[in-house]
């Protein structure tokens, strides 16, 4: 047997009728660039969260930018956010001069650390921006309390976690702004590049609009230095196609999820573990263990795809060397990084492929 660690093409045969239809109007109607599409897709994300305001971008990190460029910061203001994330996170700190601050993460959900996020506050602090990793929510009410005491606003980057709920609501409607990507790996994922704003502030989103399109609300008049980060119209017809599937594809995620717990349970695998304010969206299903390289080469002998989020924190990068990290600095962030290891989870895989990357782990002797 074969399990890929993704298998995109299987999701896309599916929809391939639907997905067929939705481009052919696009393409009869040639708007491509925002347009009709891309606006009706926004409507429908936007009543799926329950958001007053949602834009469509080219792709997450440009949404996670312009959520910064709306804060106005000063170079070397400050933001906190998580050292274990995608780098796309911090870039959209970087981009606007300001400074990424790195807090350490929880051990059992590897979000940010609430009680960690205090200490590092200085007068430069301007937001908290942590993520919902692997679809999993972040502990909201502890930042939404520190955020309220220093007047400092979250900002969610919710690009792993559409449709994951915290006690209750969904992710990305607890910030004053929150960054989706529809990168086609994604829960939900467009045919190409994509990424949304959502907020409730009707400033934001008004000069959200204008910054996505070259800082203009009237055409060629430009009111400040702005972006082509325009959602393409083919994007938006895709989008809204699979996110009518996106409730059923998390629900077998989820599915897929508590099937692994049962079957690894007994094994030496450190495995994710809902909090009890969390539904995840099970973007990642993230294992942990010292031998994780050992035993990914073993999963790779049978036939089983692995992928390591991530094997280097933010903290350590080259990128970052400026900021000054060392090595020791985050702890938490540094064992996830040596030993996560992320299993298939997706909603395609079959029972049976389930139950066998589970008995080629069981089969592992060498921990
Ligand atoms: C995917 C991702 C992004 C960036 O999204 P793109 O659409 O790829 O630009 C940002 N943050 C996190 C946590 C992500 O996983």
């Amino acid at each position: 047997m074969k399990v890929p660690y993704f298998d995109l093409p299987a999701q896309i045969r599916a929809l391939r009728p639907e997905l067929d239809a939705a481009i052919a109007r696009t393409l009869d109607a040639a708007t491509f660039c925002l347009g009709p599409d891309v606006a009706a897709f926004e409507r429908d994300f936007a009543a799926f969260l329950g958001v007053p305001h949602c834009l469509g971008f080219n792709s997450g990190t440009s949404a996670l930018h312009i959520a910064m460029r709306l804060l106005n910061l000063d170079p070397d203001d400050e933001i906190i956010t998580t050292p274990y994330t995608f780098v796309a996170t911090s870039w959209a700190i970087s981009y606007v001069s300001a400074r990424p601050v790195f807090v350490d993460i929880e051990e059992q959900t590897m979000n940010l650390d609430p009680r960690l996020v205090e200490p590092a506050i200085t007068p430069r602090t301007k937001a908290i921006m942590p993520v919902h990793l692997y679809g999993h929510p972040f502990d909201v009410d502890p930042l939404l309390a520190i955020g309220r005491k220093h007047q400092l606003p979250l900002i969610e980057d919710a690009a792993q976690a559409h449709g994951a709920r915290y006690r209750g609501r969904p992710v990305g409607t607890f910030g004053e702004m929150a960054a989706f990507s529809f990168y086609p790996g994604k829960n939900l994922g467009a045919c190409g590049e994509g990424g949304a704003l959502v907020t409730a502030r009707a400033d934001y989103a008004a000069r959200a609009r204008s910054l996505r399109e070259h800082g203009s609300s009237v055409r060629y008049y430009h009111d400040e230095v702005g972006y082509n980060y325009r959602m393409e119209g083919i994007q938006g017809a895709t989008l809204s196609v699979k996110l009518k599937h996106l409730p059923a594809w998390n629900q077998r995620r989820r599915a897929i999820a508590h099937r692994y717990h049962e079957l690894l349970k007994d094994t030496p695998l450190q495995l994710p573990r809902e909090a009890s304010y969390a539904e995840s969206a099970y973007h990642l299903y993230v294992v942990r263990h010292p031998s994780r390289d050992k035993l990914r080469e073993h999963l790779a002998a049978k036939g089983v795809g692995t992928a390591l989020h991530y094997p280097l924190p933010l903290h350590l990068q080259k990128c970052y060397a400026h900021l000054g990290y060392k090595a020791g600095d985050f702890p938490m962030a540094e064992r996830a990084a040596r030993g996560c290891l992320s299993l298939p989870v997706y909603p395609e895989l079959t029972d049976q492929q389930v139950e066998y990357v589970a008995a080629s782990i069981r089969e592992f002797k060498d921990w």
